[in-house]
């Protein structure tokens, strides 16, 4: 039966170009997951956009000497333009700072206050003596009262981890202009967590056995120990808050991991919009056979498996004071927070200040955006933190995917085409003919299963398990060596055929683009597995770009018997050797 299935994939922050263990951790994951989805004909909606509010943006754009919103803009374009490059298929991939997104926040927010889950706070807030200008805690500086790090920032001491109130900082000074800051009274909203402890409780033992373990254990863990949080701030940057007295404060917000995680909601909400249904949104968040899955890497679990659920409960009037649900009607809850872990760069972790880095656009100006999913799907740091190597990047791409598995596309098919310019017929089989073909069928349950499951290491060496003995068998079938026996042969290059057309499908969903060149070698029509486009739109006279594409290809996830006769052309290149040079090229580019 075809499920309704929403891909929710962490949203990219834009105060600068993302490099390859970010789409490690949300990107390529996410788009696996969702085009195995489609191929076994569930219906998948895959949303997500660029985060651009708070403060680290709005000190990037001071950097750049630009406006927030510049800075914005220029990012959401480079990001959306290399994760379209990449392949990754959104239905529609957007930015909070669109009109639509701040309605949505702005209806959760007066959801939450008529439930009483959010609620009016005291604190004392640091300003400028010289400007009278509130002061973001990330602007501030100091000795850490903990550790007594002397270069913490007002919101966490970077050197032990702690979460600090910039009034505990010894010694504070302003990042802007080094004065000391006045601490005044000032008030907020503040997320009352604790009122869901109980209930997030329930819901997440109820995910024992079904969420990777990693994930649901630090979940369990944060449970114990849940406090008010502050949802809004001091900044002019981000949503405001939709109350009298509130709304028409410019210096009040709304606190941006408020709206961002929000954002699942509202790009499905604009999805929706932008098809033609505005209703359509509601099969994936109104529907109990739906389900939900939040793909990010571990620094997000807390925002997904505790803070997000929080939101919906309370959105939903389903905490401890119970409630009714907002103008919206009752959400669905993530069916699942898919997390990853850290990936690393030959041995440091990633630094866009120090150059321990590869940008995505530049890895594929270099390099295919298959081999680079490839390498994610096979080496990523999918249940343990990993390591990034050139030197494992080359050997994978060599050796497994132009040795193993570029080859055997390429032998299988310059031989049918040169000796018979068609797919062959097959003759009589031989046991060893029908063990292949019946190894190859076999796969599709288990790697889909493994898919299924997010677990994409496993599902890429099953898929590989069958490239390797499909290049056993041409080894011992030696179909070059048989001069005298044209059937023989053809019947040996059939089989390989009909095995390279299976393991194009199982790899479809790491694979699209060369998978694609597959399917029309070997006489496909149509699109197979659709790919992303970037479109142009436009609010309140802003240009921008968002992701979107039809991905109702050809794609199916099960084996299609090969077509005896269809031409053969001699095949095209699929993935490119690389010299082993590289790897001291780019290491002599890492700072
Ligand atoms: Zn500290």
């Amino acid at each position: 039966m075809s499920q309704h299935i929403l891909t929710a994939v962490a949203w990219p922050y834009a105060n600068g170009p993302r490099h390859i263990g970010h789409v490690s951790g949300f990107g390529v994951p996410s788009d696996i997951f969702s085009r195995y989805q489609r191929m076994v004909g569930n219906k998948v909606l895959m949303v997500s956009g660029t985060d651009e509010h708070g403060t680290p943006i709005q000190v990037q754009a001071d950097k750049e000497g630009l406006t927030a919103r510049q800075l914005a803009d220029r990012y959401n374009r480079v990001i959306a333009e290399d994760l379209q490059a990449l392949g990754l298929s959104y239905d529609l991939f957007t930015r909070t700072t669109t009109d639509n997104h701040y309605a949505v926040v702005q209806e959760v927010f007066k959801g939450l206050h008529a439930n009483g889950y959010v609620f009016p706070k005291t604190t004392m807030g640091a300003i400028s003596p010289s400007t009278g200008r509130t002061l973001p805690d990330r602007y501030i500086e100091g000795t850490c009262p903990i550790c007594g790090y002397d270069g913490a920032r007002g919101d966490q001491c970077d050197n032990c981890g702690n979460q600090l109130d910039p009034i505990q900082l010894i010694n504070p000074v302003s990042r802007i202009n080094g004065e000391k800051p006045v601490f005044v009274e000032t008030e907020h909203f503040m997320l009352d967590l604790p009122a869901f402890a109980e209930v997030l409780g329930t819901w997440l033992q109820s995910k024992q056995g079904d969420w990777r373990p990693n994930v649901l254990k630090f979940a369990l863990n944060l449970l114990g120990d849940l406090q008010p949080r502050a949802i809004t701030r001091d900044l002019d940057w981000g949503v405001p808050i939709p109350l009298d007295g509130w709304s028409d404060q410019a210096n009040k917000r709304l606190y941006v991991w408020f709206d961002a995680v929000i954002g699942y909601l509202s790009a499905s909400i604009e999805w929706a919009r932008r098809s033609g249904d505005p209703d359509a949104w509601r099969q994936w968040w109104q529907n109990p056979d739906a389900r939900g899955y939040y793909f990010m890497g571990k620094d997000n679990i807390v925002f997904h498996a505790e803070i997000w659920p929080a939101l919906l409960l309370g959105y939903n009037g389903q905490g401890a004071r119970n409630g009714t649900p907002g103008a919206l009607g009752a959400l669905d809850l993530p069916s699942e927070v898919v997390s990853s872990e850290f990936l690393t760069m030959e041995g440091r972790k990633f630094s866009s200040s120090r150059q321990v880095v590869i940008y995505v656009r530049d890895f594929l100006a270099r390099y295919d955006a298959d081999a680079l999913r490839y390498y994610i799907a096979v080496a990523g740091p999918e249940n343990q933190d990993t390591d990034f190597t050139w030197s494992e990047f080359l050997n994978r791409n060599n050796g497994e995917l132009v040795a193993a598995w570029g080859n055997l596309v390429n032998r299988s098919i310059s031989m049918a085409a040169k000796n018979f310019g068609a797919i062959p017929e097959a003759g009589d089989l031989t046991d060893a003919d029908r063990a292949m073909l019946e190894r190859s069928r076999a796969a599709f349950p288990r790697v889909g299963a493994e898919l299924g499951r997010s677990r994409f290491k496993n599902a890429t060496n099953e898929a590989f398990d069958v490239i390797r003995e499909a290049n056993k068998y041409l080894a011992e079938q030696e179909p070059w060596k048989i001069k005298d026996d044209p059937e023989r042969v053809k019947s040996i290059l059939h089989v390989a055929l009909q095995v390279v057309d299976d393991a194009k499908t199982l790899l479809t969903p790491i694979l699209p683009s060369s998978s694609n060149k597959i399917y029309e070698m070997l006489g496909g029509t149509g699109v197979w597995s659709g790919m992303p486009e970037i479109r142009e739109v436009e609010e309140n006279g802003r240009p921008y770009p968002i992701i979107t594409g039809s991905y109702d290809g050809q794609a199916r996830w099960e084996h299609t018997p090969i077509r005896p006769g269809v031409p053969l052309a001699p095949p095209t290149r699929l993935f490119t050797k690389l010299d082993p040079k590289i790897v001291d090229e780019e290491l002599a580019r890492l700072g």
